[in-house]
């Protein structure tokens, strides 16, 4: 059993920021990542690309969710740096407010974010430099301070960006370019051809800014050693400490066992509490019973505007707007009062993807349909429940020896409604660029998930300090999404890699 500083678990956002940092402080640094490389080819944009059909969907502990999904078994996304390689890098601040209590979306005993935007405002910038975010500041009109412009500019609008940008201005709103992780300006690497298999695809040529392409192979010759393939069952812990960290090699099947003075969760906001029941470490915290507990994933829907003729002429990457004018409600009042969310468009759907879903000439015949389909994303923030929760089920156990992770997912009527609100406004934008009629598309997944490992200032309402240091556990840090008390509503990657990178400098100092 070899000794380190460090051991980190889990390559995404979370584990990837804060191995930085402590690589940086001069730490010597294990990160254990259950997935592989994702290998680079043309076959990354291929039928079999898109990250639910390739191997990176991993079915070696499967979920079983008894309420909220669109399959009752699901697998984890696993590869090195997480889902990154295959995200649509989208990359959003969370707004001042989203930090202060709100009992309109947390009920009356609303305990909120035990730190404040002026907390992150630092790592944001950081995080959007590391990332190489093009954006263009001062066009969001709910946008937080902040102390540095975007690294790099985006990408001139495709046309059909351009009629949905018009018609969204005609009714008064600010439509204004998503901040983005992808290379326009970088000429030392691969730059963004504008292909139409971005988001769910990993980039054939690596002109996404994936944490794969971007950090983890420089952190590695920094000095950072990272074992792909190696799934990690068990924490102990003794006197009040993790003293060894236990895990599987899904390549040669052999168990392997390792110690560091820190250790930092960061799996995801499904294995992360997986981990922690598993090991039975909420027992030894105070606010123990919120692990797994307050599930979030946002209330999610695609509003497609069906276009005679076809939504996308120039055949390219045209996922460019946000419209945040309904961030903080609705303009005429509308029920739900308060924060509702955003909108953000969608490309075209990749005839490939519907070919794989309907096989046949009927699958050949009606992915012709979706070249007449162009959309917008609803994205509304979602309630933190109790109810919401991955709890484990002891009388099953996945191939490793862990107990089966029971997911159990349910919207509140205020959900449901504020999602009702942007997908009306979204109707009103699509018929304004030139939709004849609308259809929309739930989306019933977990890609968003965040919250089940909340930090707070409260040591019974919560897991984990401001420090995101684990109660009662003296040298556990918990670093991905699982930290988040609230979701806000903007896609979270930039604020969970912003965090990370917080607290890897309270643990390398
Ligand atoms: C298709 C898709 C598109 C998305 N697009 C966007 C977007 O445009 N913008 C945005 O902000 N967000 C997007 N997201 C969400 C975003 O990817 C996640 O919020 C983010 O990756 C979560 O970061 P994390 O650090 O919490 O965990 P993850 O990034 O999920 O990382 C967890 C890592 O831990 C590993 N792991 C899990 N269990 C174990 C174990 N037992 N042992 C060892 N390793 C383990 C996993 O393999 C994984 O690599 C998207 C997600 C998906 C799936
Ligand atoms: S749109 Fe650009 S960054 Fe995205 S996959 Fe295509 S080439 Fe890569």
């Amino acid at each position: 059993m070899k000794n380190y500083d460090a051991i980190v678990i889990g390559s995404g956002f979370g584990g990837s920021m804060t191995a930085r940092q402590l690589v940086q402080a001069g730490m010597n640094v294990l990160m254990l990542e259950r997935g592989d490389w994702v290998k680079r080819s043309p076959e990354n944009w291929g039928l079999r690309g898109s990250l639910d059909l390739s191997p990176h969907h991993d079915l070696s502990t499967p979920l079983h969710v008894a309420a909220g999904g669109n399959k009752k078994t699901m697998g984890l996304y696993s590869c090195v740096g997480g889902p990154s390689v295959f995200y649509g890098g989208v990359s959003f601040r969370f707004r001042e407010a989203d930090f202060e209590k709100n009992e309109e979306i947390e009920g009356t005993n609303a305990a909120g974010w035990p730190i404040g935007y002026h907390d992150l405002e630092p790592w944001y910038t950081q995080a959007e430099q590391i990332l190489n975010i093009s954006g263009e500041a001062g066009t969001d009109p709910t946008e937080p301070p902040r102390s540095a412009p975007f690294p790099q500019r985006p990408a001139p609008l495709a046309d059909i960006s351009q009629k949905v940008k018009s018609s969204a201005e005609a009714l008064g709103l600010h439509p204004f370019q998503l901040p983005l992780a992808i290379n326009y300006e970088d000429k030392k690497r691969e730059t963004c051809v504008s292909c139409t298999t971005c988001d769910t695809f990993a980039c054939a040529i690596s002109a996404k800014n994936d944490l794969s392409t971007l950090v983890l192979p420089q952190l590695i010759e920094q000095g950072l050693e990272l074992l792909p393939n190696m799934v990690v069952t068990r924490l102990t812990a003794e006197n009040g400490s993790i003293s060894g960290v236990e895990a599987v090699s899904k390549t040669t099947g052999v168990r392997h066992f390792f110690k560091a003075k820190y250790v930092v969760l960061a799996a995801g906001a499904l294995a992360s509490p997986h981990l922690l029941l598993a090991s039975g470490l909420h027992e030894r915290n105070p606010g123990g019973s919120v692990v797994g507990r307050y599930l979030m994933r946002h209330v999610n829907a695609i509003v497609f505007g069906i276009f005679p003729g076809v939504a996308d002429r120039e055949s390219r990457f045209h996922k460019q707007l946000a419209i945040l004018d309904y961030y903080f409600g609705s303009p005429d009042g509308a029920s739900p009062l308060g924060k509702l969310g955003s909108l953000q468009q969608m490309p075209t759907p990749p005839m490939g993807l519907v070919q794989n879903e309907v096989p046949g000439p009927l699958g050949k015949l009606l992915s012709q349909g979706v070249r007449l389909l162009t959309g917008l994303l609803a994205i509304a923030e979602d309630q933190p429940q109790f109810n919401n929760s991955l709890t484990l089920d002891p009388n099953f156990k996945d191939e490793f020896g862990l107990p089966r992770p029971v997911i159990f997912h349910q919207y509140s009527k205020r959900d449901m409604a504020a999602l009702g609100v942007l997908t009306k406004e979204a109707k009103k934008i699509m018929s304004g660029a030139g939709a004849v009629a609308h259809y929309v598309h739930q989306i019933r997944t977990f890609s968003h998930a965040v919250g089940t490992v909340r930090m707070g200032s409260d040591a019974t309402t919560s897991a984990l300090d401001e420090n995101c240091q684990f109660r009662g556990v003296g040298n556990l840090f918990v670093t991905d999404g699982s930290v988040m008390p609230t979701s806000a509503a903007v896609n979270p990657s930039l604020t969970i890699a912003a965090n990370a990178l917080r607290v890897g400098r309270i643990i390398g100092n």
